[in-house]
């Protein structure tokens, strides 16, 4: 077994505000944003306050949010300066920042660049009319300005996330989004089907027939048409949202997959240690008001083998990687392996792949990965 103290860890901040509501997003998020400054204190505050062995190596930071990018480069100098204060970070290591177009301009890139090394713009479509369905600030020409702007001022190294399903737009669109994503030459893409949550305005739009509820086939049809053209440009197909070419696989985000640990700082933020997975307030003001008075900001679970098993189940199976029963019996023993074995042999063949070890979802599991998986859990 390696020593387990010397295992790297990820970092994750999360940046609870946003300028207005998207139509779709039911994450945690202010509105009002006179309480940033605040924030980051508390934020530096956990920071100081959480420590991890020294030899830990910090591999990978993930700014995500809400809307970092409402950070000022002043905000950013305080969380980074406490960050290097209090971990030991591999000068190698990728420091990703999530933004909205609306927020990147020149000298603000310039600016973070000191900081992050990977951006991650939150695109969701280059279609106006779509954009304005999903309540986003941004149009599709400050989108693309924004893609530039970064790959003049800093760096290659971009994603951008777009969202396909939408009721409203024909395949051609979803086809023109993709075009335009190949033509800005970007080497990452997260795509994420719309779903529809509750209390959103798109939730209630569609219960007052407003707008028509949502088709399953037609986002089927936008998934399959997603993989068949990032194929044919040798993008990786790594995870069942995730596509990126040779050396751009987002290190951070894999960490998760491959049930790697993290800390996590920041309201609903979740952290991972091997053993314990916990979890902040969601609330910003209860997280702030916890941490200025030294009291608990967090619940927690201890996870029990069988809990890890089926979280190994679950990210795996989502990734190219897949499940690999050798590392399976390695930690959970022969007989769970054995276990698994005889579920996985139950699936067809059209929808899973077995490689020597290593089971893969095939394009068309992909499609129903959910009830794959869930058929795959060891029950107590
Ligand atoms: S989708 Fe992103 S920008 Fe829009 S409200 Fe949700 S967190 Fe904020």
């Amino acid at each position: 077994m390696s020593n387990s103290k010397a295992e790297p860890y990820g970092l994750y901040f999360h940046i609870p505000f946003c300028l207005r509501k998207c139509s779709y997003c039911d994450y945690y998020s202010l509105i009002k944003l006179d309480k940033i400054d605040e924030f980051v204190n508390s934020l530096t505050k956990e920071v100081e306050s959480r420590k991890i062995e020294e030899n830990h190596l910090v591999k990978t930071i993930y700014i995500g949010g809400g809307t970092p990018s409402l950070l000022s480069y002043e905000h950013f100098s305080k969380i980074f300066e406490v960050i290097n204060q209090n971990y030991k970070i591999d000068p190698e290591a990728e420091v990703s920042v999530e933004l909205n177009p609306e927020n990147v301009s020149e000298e603000y890139i310039k600016q973070i660049s000191k900081f992050v090394n990977r951006y991650s713009l939150g695109v969701q479509s280059f279609d106006d009319l779509s954009l304005l369905f999903l309540g986003r600030v941004h149009n599709a020409d400050m989108a693309k300005k924004a893609v530039e702007i970064i790959q003049n001022q800093a760096s290659e190294n971009i994603n951008i996330d777009l969202i396909y399903g939408l009721p409203s737009t024909s395949r051609d669109v979803w086809k023109a989004n993709l075009d335009k994503f190949f033509q800005l030459n970007i080497p990452h893409l997260s795509a994420y089907s719309l779903s529809i949550e509750e209390k959103t305005k798109l939730w209630a739009d569609i219960r007052h027939k407003k707008i028509p509820p949502l088709k399953e086939e037609n986002s089927l049809e936008d998934y399959n048409l997603l993989i068949e053209m990032m194929k044919e440009r040798n993008y990786h197909h790594y995870e069942i949202s995730n596509f990126a070419k040779d050396g751009f696989f987002s290190q951070h985000n894999s960490s998760y997959w491959k049930g790697r640990k993290y800390l996590g700082f920041g309201p609903s933020a979740h952290s991972y240690d091997g053993n314990i997975r916990r979890w902040n307030l969601s609330s910003i003001t209860l997280y702030m008001k916890a941490i200025e008075n030294n009291t608990c900001y967090f619940d927690y679970e201890n996870l029990s083998e069988r809990d890890k098993l089926n979280e190994y189940i679950m990210t795996s199976l989502r990734t190219f990687w897949g499940i690999n029963l050798q590392e399976v019996k390695g930690k959970w023993g022969e007989y769970l392996a054995r276990k698994l074995l005889v579920n996985l042999n139950k699936i067809s063949p059209e929808n899973i792949i077995n490689s020597e070890q290593n089971w893969t979802l095939t394009q068309q599991g992909m499609m129903i990965s959910d009830d794959i998986i869930s058929d795959l859990f060891f029950i107590d």
